[in-house]
């Protein structure tokens, strides 16, 4: 006895596209049958006729509730919680994100884990998980603790080589302790997420624009160098690769010398694997001269049209198997706080329009086939951060996170119809689909354009990164 079978869709299976029912037991997926063979089955039936049908997006770089920094105070304002941004998520097809426990103060690791568990439980519309972020001098007993959360299914580790501005100061890690980190990573099955940038040479730069009174944020891309992105992308693969056992996984590739130094790698077996941000393969650095030139920034920056081209060349089967958001959801007012070069807000809103975004930029734009979509919004992520095939894939024992992705009628972008902030990067983007229905573990959580599901429905994932992952370029 099934409980809601999909009908009449174009299923995005691991096999491919193809004309198929699935059918929902519980949370889970029971059965995959031929286009109306599993109606008889009983339970409610959900038409897709028309429509494509995809595992739940993951998006697995959010910030949620995140201290934002204000020019001139010391307190930092909140971006919004996980209540928001897990409902624009579903709203969009996401049904899981990745947000991060920072690891501060005095707390151990584990205290930061429980912390941040404790502050999302019953408080998230969507299923979620952490990846561990370290930060700073690491007290010499970090690795170990690290090493111990990755076996109670928290893999992934956040890192900075750099501290980004100089008002962000305690955010670099020294290399030395990067070093001990991915050791003990490597050991306890861990993967290294690592936010790449050459601190030296971006330092350098915020001072010379400084002292040359160029400090408009319209300059980012002076600061946060393409040969920033190369020299640290290969510093940090480097002491990667003389790790026997270390995983990479490279956060916002923004460069082409960043997809450039993640390829030679994989090429040499090395187990790296490249996220990229939406608004990195849409937008350049002359698009900070618009009006709030602001929202469309994000750390490190805005590039090039180079950028932009080998960016897209690296999703198609190449360097870059991820597209995520760096979510940062707050009012256009705090976006637009700060406009120079060192106190430019990062993050933007754009989990929403994410999945149709690029399924609009992929297979309509650039002929990429469905299941290369559904990879590089889904599956890839569920595989890299350990969560396949619970997640990301359209088979008998995953979760039911199922969404229907309409492409019968086009789909202009407005914030004041979605559930973000205030202002989208992506307002008036024509865009060729939009979801219709999304299912979350088996329960019909968006639909007709209403939320039915709830603040509780929203579970934590335990995580473990298959050793395919871990011992070569494996997606
Ligand atoms: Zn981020």
């Amino acid at each position: 006895m099934l409980d809601i079978v999909v009908t009449g869709g174009t299923a995005v299976l691991p096999s491919g596209p193809q004309p198929a029912d699935i059918g929902i037991e519980g949370e889970k997926i029971a059965a995959i049958g031929a286009p109306g063979s599993l109606a008889a089955l009983g339970g409610r039936v959900v038409d897709a006729t028309g429509q494509i049908v995809i595992p739940g997006g993951i998006d697995p770089h959010v910030h949620c509730r995140w201290p934002m920094p204000v020019p001139g105070q010391t307190q930092p304002n909140m971006t919004d919680g996980p209540d928001r941004v897990s409902q624009a998520a579903l709203f969009g097809g996401t049904t899981t994100i990745l947000d991060f426990a920072l690891v501060d103060g005095d707390n151990t690791v584990q205290q930061a884990i429980e912390r941040r568990q404790k502050e999302w439980g019953g408080d998230c519309y969507c299923d979620y998980a952490f990846h561990t972020m370290v930060q700073g001098n690491l007290e010499h007993t970090v690795p170990d603790q690290l090493a111990e959360a990755v076996a109670a299914g928290h893999p992934t580790v956040k890192m900075f080589t750099t501290d980004i501005t100089p008002s962000r100061k305690g955010r670099m890690v020294p290399f030395g302790s990067i070093w001990e980190v991915l050791k003990a990573l490597a050991k306890s099955g861990g993967l290294a997420a690592i936010h790449a940038e050459d601190n030296d040479l971006v330092m350098h730069m915020y001072e010379k624009l400084t002292r040359e009174g160029r400090t408009s944020f319209h300059n980012m891309a002076e600061v946060h160098t393409t040969l920033s992105e190369d020299l640290a992308f290969n510093r940090v693969i480097r002491l990667a690769a003389n790790i026997e056992g270390s995983a990479l996984y490279m956060l916002h590739t923004s460069a082409a010398t960043g997809v450039r130094a993640i390829a030679t790698a994989r090429n040499e077996g090395v187990p790296i694997y490249g996220e990229t941000l939406h608004q990195y393969l849409m937008y350049s650095a002359e698009d900070y001269k618009r009006p709030n030139g602001q929202i469309y920034h994000t750390y490190p920056s805005l590039k090039f049209a180079e950028d932009h081209a080998a960016l897209w060349a690296g999703t198609n089967h190449g360097a870059i198997q991820t597209v995520a958001t760096d979510e940062i959801c707050c009012p256009l007012k705090f976006k637009l706080q700060g406009n120079r070069i060192d106190d430019t807000t990062g993050g933007n809103a754009g989990v929403e329009p994410r999945v149709s975004l690029m399924y609009t930029e992929t297979v309509e734009k650039r002929g990429y086939d469905l299941g290369q979509f559904v990879n590089l919004i889904s599956s890839n992520a569920a595989k890299i951060m350990g969560l396949y095939p619970r997640k990301g894939a359209l088979a008998i024992g995953s979760d039911a996170d199922i969404v229907l992705l309409d492409t019968r009628q086009r789909h202009v972008v407005k914030a004041a119809e979605m559930h973000e902030a205030d202002y989208s990067p992506w307002e008036d983007r024509d865009l060729a689909a939009w979801p219709s229905v999304t299912v979350l573990r088996g329960k019909i959580v968006v639909e007709k354009g209403a939320l039915t599901g709830a603040l509780s429905d929203g579970k934590h994932l335990p995580r473990k990164v298959a050793d395919e992952i871990r011992s070569r370029p494996a997606v």
